[in-house]
């Protein structure tokens, strides 16, 4: 019997009520488990219910070396981010896959709270952004390896987000268009060897499909399979070929930055992936929010609500079936975000 967190342990959100090292040894006995770790410890795949895979509370885009908690106040950023989640859970979400990397303004304890308040999912990564000419980068990438930095995101999966006990979700990177920097090819290879000590999943914003296909190319040298990992941002390679060559070599296809402006093209793109066998591999999101740190008020905060309210209409307009809508919405972000006790091929 594998131990899980028990439905009455989830709904009363109490943190930190299950062991990793008892998941671990119940999971060896059941290779089908897997968890999805949310802020507030692990659940079932099966309780992760409609998710927005690619979103963001809270960004701070002033650079590695100011970045800092102090730098706004985060009960005004908690008042103002609220109304925002409680009505996304409104429209029946239940899950929101929280993007923002360390260095960018993560803050576990907020999310924490934030998820709570509302009675949504949170989940948070481990990692570092490579991309925007590593802007988000700390000094200390430059001269450690890749297993060095491997051991700081394993470390953060073992015993939490510095003193939170939080612990991620996911691996985040980001990387600009190809060809990758050195320092950004050092980034996929720490990911892909966290990857094989935690089982967690890949995300990787990614500035075209020439960076897509060298992230891959990384990833299966080490030996880890593409189910693992997410294209973040595919919808930037217009090129609908390498989308297929990677779709076909097991990736995660994420067309995240869905608006009312590019509602069509989605479908249009949604229905060809479709077509060509692909949708089971396709997560979609807004990549909207946030609070918006240095602005006044936060700046200007998107909704998450177009999906749910304007986009799955449109959708069965265009002949997805609910099948569909749900795969899109419930069944593939809860594969895609499981993390597999014992990664295969290792
Ligand atoms: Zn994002």
């Amino acid at each position: 019997m594998l131990h899980v967190i028990s439905r009455r342990h989830f709904l009363t959100y109490a943190p930190a009520v299950f062991s990793i090292a008892a998941w671990l040894k119940a999971a060896a006995a059941s290779p089908a488990a897997g968890i999805i770790m949310t802020v507030n410890g692990p659940i079932r795949p099966s309780e992760l219910g409609v998710t927005l895979p690619h979103e963001h509370v809270l960004v701070d885009f002033i650079g590695a070396d100011k970045v800092s908690p102090n730098r706004y106040d985060e009960h005004e950023a908690y008042r103002i981010i609220l109304p925002h989640l409680l009505s996304l859970r409104e429209k029946g979400c239940r899950s929101l896959i929280e993007c923002t990397p360390n260095f960018l303004g993560r803050n576990p304890r907020l999310l924490q709270r934030l998820s709570l308040a509302a009675g949504l999912h949170l989940i948070t990564n481990t990692g570092l952004y490579g991309a925007a000419a590593h802007k988000y980068l700390p000094a200390y990438v430059q001269q450690e390896t890749p297993e060095q930095l491997a051991g700081r995101w394993v470390a953060e999966w073992k015993n939490g987000i510095g003193d939170t006990g939080i612990k991620p979700g996911f691996i985040k990177s980001g990387m600009d268009k190809g060809p990758l920097s050195p320092l950004q090819r050092k980034l996929v290879t720490a990911a892909a060897l966290t990857w094989r000590q935690t089982g967690l999943p890949i995300g990787i914003h990614t500035g075209d499909g020439a960076a897509a296909q060298e992230e891959a190319a990384i990833l299966k040298e080490m030996k880890v399979p593409l189910s693992a990992w997410i294209w973040i941002h595919a919808q930037n390679e217009k090129d609908l070929a390498i989308h297929d060559q990677l779709a076909g070599a097991g990736a995660w296809v994420s067309l995240d930055g869905l608006s009312k402006e590019n509602a069509q093209d989605y479908i249009t793109r949604l229905t060809r992936l479709k077509q060509h066998g692909f949708l089971q591999q396709t997560l979609i999101s807004h990549d909207a929010g946030w609070y918006n740190v240095g602005q006044p008020g936060g700046g200007q905060f998107r909704n998450y609500n177009y999906l749910l309210t304007a986009f799955v209409p449109l959708l069965k307009q265009h002949g997805f079936t609910e099948a569909d809508i749900r795969m899109l919405t419930v069944e593939n972000p809860a594969r895609a975000f499981t993390i597999q006790p014992q990664p295969a091929g290792v």
